[in-house]
């Protein structure tokens, strides 16, 4: 946990299986950030929450039971309580003094236009970047096909020659699994299609701000992502 005067915001984005997930835990473990993961806070709401329980946002209502269901076939939740989430998550880090990197946010652009004006006012536009990774729609069905989590901490293991014999997980030694469902290929076409026609968008948004995507190679080892990382940011 590292304490800064000027904590740093890094938006990551990119199609399922860039490796967000793999490049923002570098990034939270060689400056200490705290790494904001959309999937893992917004799979946590929809397994800890009853289905019944309903949350209302500026007069409407989101069911859970009405988001699980979307969670599960691959479309986005809905944005108002996607950016409800989120903007809870990065208030209270902001409290920790904490840099932070995201990994699949903004997912859409009522996201980014709703929670964008809080980061700016938290963190300060100069101190925000946007890193867009960049993949083939091939690349990333196989690489989603192929991926599998940490059963403990729920760590991606993206496949490639390191990794494709791995049993458990290099961090903490537990059981590698595939997602159920959620990376099925017919599930990761739904996933690509919200992508292209629902996050894309938030490029041209952030861009308007002020905050233009530095586009980073992702069909690269890790550890060559990261390197291209760490110039893009500055
Ligand atoms: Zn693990």
């Amino acid at each position: 946990m590292t304490r800064s005067s000027n904590p740093r915001v890094v938006l990551l984005f990119g199609p399922p299986g860039a490796g967000k997930g793999t490049q923002a835990e570098l990034l939270a473990e060689r400056f200490g950030w705290s790494h904001v993961e959309s999937s893992k806070f917004l799979e946590h709401w929809i397994t800890t929450t009853p289905s019944e329980a309903r949350v209302e946002i500026e007069g409407n209502f989101y069911t859970a039971q009405d988001q699980q269901k979307k969670w599960e076939t691959g479309i986005l939740m809905d944005p108002p309580l996607v950016a409800y989430l989120l903007k809870g998550e990065v208030r209270r880090l902001r409290e920790t003094g904490q840099s932070i990197v995201t990994s699949g946010a903004f997912r859409t652009l009522y996201e980014a236009q709703s929670a964008l004006p809080l980061a700016f006012e938290l963190y300060g536009k100069e101190n925000i970047r946007v890193v867009s990774l960049n993949l083939s729609e091939d690349g990333s069905v196989f690489r989603n096909s192929h991926r599998r989590i940490c059963s403990l901490l729920r760590h991606p293991v993206l496949y490639g020659e390191e990794t494709k014999n791995l049993t458990a997980c290099p961090l903490d030694g537990s059981l590698l699994l595939k997602r159920k469902g959620l990376d099925d290929p017919e599930t990761i076409r739904v996933r690509l299609r919200e992508y292209n026609e629902r996050t894309k968008p938030v490029f041209q948004y952030l861009e308007s701000q002020g905050l233009p995507a530095v586009d980073v190679n992702a069909d690269q080892t890790p550890s060559r992502v990261f390197e291209d990382i760490q110039k893009a940011i500055g």
